[in-house]
């Protein structure tokens, strides 16, 4: 079972590129979505962040507080590193396990997507065969991320900041997609990537 890490910038279009290749038949781990999973109410990582960040991060619906999260570690990236290293090591114990159930299952996907954004700032890169890098022009990107979350720009600088550069990210891929143009133009590289590594599994 051939595993593709998938990344690329805030607004590069790395989950619309995940939503091609499930509506291929493609297994997809996301770590954003395992991460997601990992501060729902009750788990122990949600617990930690309170102990570690402040326990005005609760709501009073027992939730975290997204919204003031996200502000505070814009404000002090100290915290994000915080943030970070409780939930990376879990996230990536996660994505282990998923990866083991589907190596387990019968028979086996040919090739799976796991979906990381930082998958070479923080050293995930081993868990993979090949990187596959969405690569979007920074100016579309920044446009794209605003219309999708109404960041501003100065919001969109500081997540990018936080990302490597794009020529370190080019530098990384086995494999890239261009998307900067239509979601049709987008789709096709999808569907010739798939037949791609179908290939290479295949063959392997
Ligand atoms: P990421 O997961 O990398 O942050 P998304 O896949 O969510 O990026 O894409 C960011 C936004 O841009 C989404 O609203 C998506 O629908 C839109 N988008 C992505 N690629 C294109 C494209 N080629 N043309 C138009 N809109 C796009």
């Amino acid at each position: 079972m051939l595993i593709i890490g998938l990344t690329g910038g805030i607004g590069s279009g790395k989950s619309t590129v995940s939503q091609y290749f499930a509506e291929l038949g493609v297994p997809v781990i996301d770590a954003d979505q395992l991460t997601r999973q990992l501060v729902e109410p009750g788990q122990p990582a949600l617990q930690e962040i309170f102990e570690q960040l402040g326990h005005e991060l609760l709501t009073v619906e027992g939730e975290l507080d997204r919204a003031q999260l996200r502000r505070r570690i814009f404000a002090h990236p100290e915290q994000r590193q915080t943030l970070e290293a409780i939930l990376h090591p879990r996230a990536r114990e996660a994505a282990e396990q998923q990866l083991s159930v589907l190596r387990a299952s019968s028979p086996p996907p040919d090739y799976v997507i796991l979906s990381v954004p930082l998958l070479i700032e923080s050293g995930w890169s081993d868990l993979v065969d090949r990187v596959l890098v969405v690569d979007t022009p920074p100016e579309l990107q920044r446009q794209r991320a605003s219309q999708r979350d109404g960041l501003d720009a100065e919001q969109i600088d500081a997540v990018m900041q936080t990302q490597v550069d794009r020529d370190t990210r080019l530098a990384a891929a086995d494999d890239v997609i261009h998307n900067d143009s239509d979601l049709a133009t987008l789709r096709k590289q999808v569907e010739a990537l798939h037949r791609q590594y179908l290939q290479l599994a295949r063959s392997a």
